[in-house]
């Protein structure tokens, strides 16, 4: 079976323990891949070559380290078959999926932060007569980047492309649950000619290497994508080392409809913000609050899309759903439908596991699941699900609507469907989220700030404030 290897000091090793685990392909429940189980010893190897690699890549000037990077995502778009291959198998996603989305916008994002460094810069502000102030902005040192495996190339480069463009050096961890395209770019990094020791990739369980990423001392900066729990643990073992935290975390997210939104938009945009990914997205929109006077004309218009959408091989074209990313998530998605019906819910279709057949008798699919007739309080509305399960909820008035989008811990991302313009700036302005979609969702320009607020994260990544929080700021304050 393929080894996979750690990306440490621009060459391709084996953990230092020698140890690895089975990479399981979802949709088969099949070992096909062996990942390095990596410890503290390779964490630490990593991290001395970032260390030593910084002062050079630091004062590279920004346009050679632009073209480095423009190099990689040169690479990652000749390589995208390859690479939305890779990314289907290991995650369980829809192939179309992973080639259209996924794959593109990870060259994009190496691509947009190549060319957003040239354009970064500082501010000065001047004293009048007295004194000029000027902030420089400068690459802090190791950076510490770990993602999760819902959007596993995607979101590992969102991290990896501007702190590198910042002029940091990267110690980096994919999720144990699908890290081969990381090893892949791993080896495009090698292809494009990125000096040694610039970004390191290990790979490994979270508690383990990805603990030792946030408790190594010479790395003073993270960023993180993961669920709440993860970023708890992580904010409370940072603070005292005082280091710089970037935490992007879970998210309940509400789908507001009004009547008198354009029906069929909303309708095609709602099957999609539920179920891409098999609902596995941070922004799919898991709870669907609809306005009382259409909610039987939206839950029967749904529930007849849903069941048509097909749940197979995630390499058919025609598969609207693939498997589920494992076993663990798959059953924990399952205790929450159970958890569904045992508050009162009623389920309108889906709710069990799908089955597949053939080659794919042992994957970890699920049929897409709708409820409906639960209180938005109860804890199938509070807690995140992450799969393909979205409930119905009816209100009102747009007071309540907001009440119970408002409601949960969480504070990511918010749909809202109406033609009226007032109400959609209305209802925009008082969401508690990081993010608000009018009419639209997943609709993405890489400038504006990424992430939420509440248990949903801290900090934002996204366009110049990536670039702001890989930097650190030094005022020099200069008297005439
Ligand atoms: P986890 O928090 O379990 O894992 C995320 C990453 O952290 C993985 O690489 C994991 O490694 C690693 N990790 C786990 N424990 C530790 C630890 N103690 N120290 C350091 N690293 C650790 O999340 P999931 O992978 O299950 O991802 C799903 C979650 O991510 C959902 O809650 C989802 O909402 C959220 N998410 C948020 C997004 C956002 O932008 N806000 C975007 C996408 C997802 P390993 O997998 O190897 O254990």
């Amino acid at each position: 079976m393929e080894k996979l290897q750690n990306y440490i000091n621009g060459e391709l090793v084996s953990p230092t323990g020698g140890a690895y685990f089975e990479n399981i392909e979802p949709a088969t429940g099949k070992a096909y891949s062996l990942i390095p189980d990596s410890d503290s010893h390779d964490v630490a190897a990593a991290t001395r070559a970032a260390k030593a690699a910084f002062p050079v890549w630091s004062s590279m000037s920004i346009q050679e380290r632009s073209d480095i990077l423009l190099r990689v995502a040169q690479l990652i778009g000749e390589r995208q078959e390859e690479l939305a291959l890779a990314e289907s198998k290991d995650n369980g996603k829809p192939l179309k999926l992973a080639r259209t989305v996924d794959i593109p916008r990870a060259q994009a994002n190496f691509h947009f932060y190549a060319t957003a460094i040239l354009h970064f810069a500082s501010e000065s502000h001047s004293m009048g007569n007295v004194a000029i102030n000027y902030t420089l902005r400068e690459p802090i040192g190791v950076a510490g980047c770990i993602s999760p495996w819902n959007l596993p190339l995607y979101l590992f480069s969102w991290k990896i492309a501007p702190a590198l463009a910042a002029g940091n050096t990267v110690v980096a961890k994919p999720s144990e649950v699908t890290p081969y395209t990381a090893f892949l770019l791993s080896k495009i990094c090698i292809d494009a000619g990125m000096p040694k020791g610039v970004l390191n990739i290990v790979h490994g369980l979270g508690p383990k290497a990805g603990a030792d990423i946030i408790e190594h001392d010479d790395i003073p900066m993270i960023s993180f994508t993961g669920g709440t729990a993860t970023g708890e643990w992580i904010a409370r073992t940072a603070a005292p080392k005082f280091k710089k935290l970037s935490l992007e975390l879970g998210g309940k997210n509400p789908n507001i409809i009004f009547a008198d939104c354009d029906f069929d938009d909303m309708l095609r945009t709602t099957l999609r913000s539920s179920f891409a990914n098999q609902g596995q997205i941070c922004l799919c929109g898991s709870r669907i609050l609809i306005e009382r006077s259409i909610y039987d004309r939206f839950k029967d218009a749904f529930v007849e899309q849903v069941k048509k959408m097909k749940v197979g091989d995630p390499q058919d074209e025609s598969s609207k759903l693939g498997a589920v990313v494992s076993k663990p998530h798959m059953e924990k998605v399952l205790s929450y439908i159970k958890l569904a019906k045992e508050e009162g819910g009623t389920v309108l279709c889906g709710g069990k596991q799908a089955n597949v057949g053939g080659a794919f008798a042992e994957g970890y699919f699920l049929e897409p699941t709708v409820i409906e007739g639960l209180p938005h309080t109860c804890r199938t509305n509070q807690e995140e699900i992450f799969g393909p399960v979205v409930t119905l909820m009816p209100f009102d008035t747009e007071e309540e609507a907001l009440m119970m989008a408002n409601s949960t811990k969480y504070g990511l991302a918010s749909s809202v469907w109406t033609s009226n313009l007032k109400r959609a700036h209305r209802v925009a302005k008082e969401l508690h989220t990081g993010i608000v979609w009018v009419n639209c969702w997943l609709l993405r320009d890489l400038r504006t700030p990424f992430g939420g607020v509440k248990s949903s994260g801290v900090g934002r990544e996204g366009g110049f404030e990536a670039l702001q929080f890989f930097t650190e700021p030094k005022n020099v304050c200069i008297k005439y």
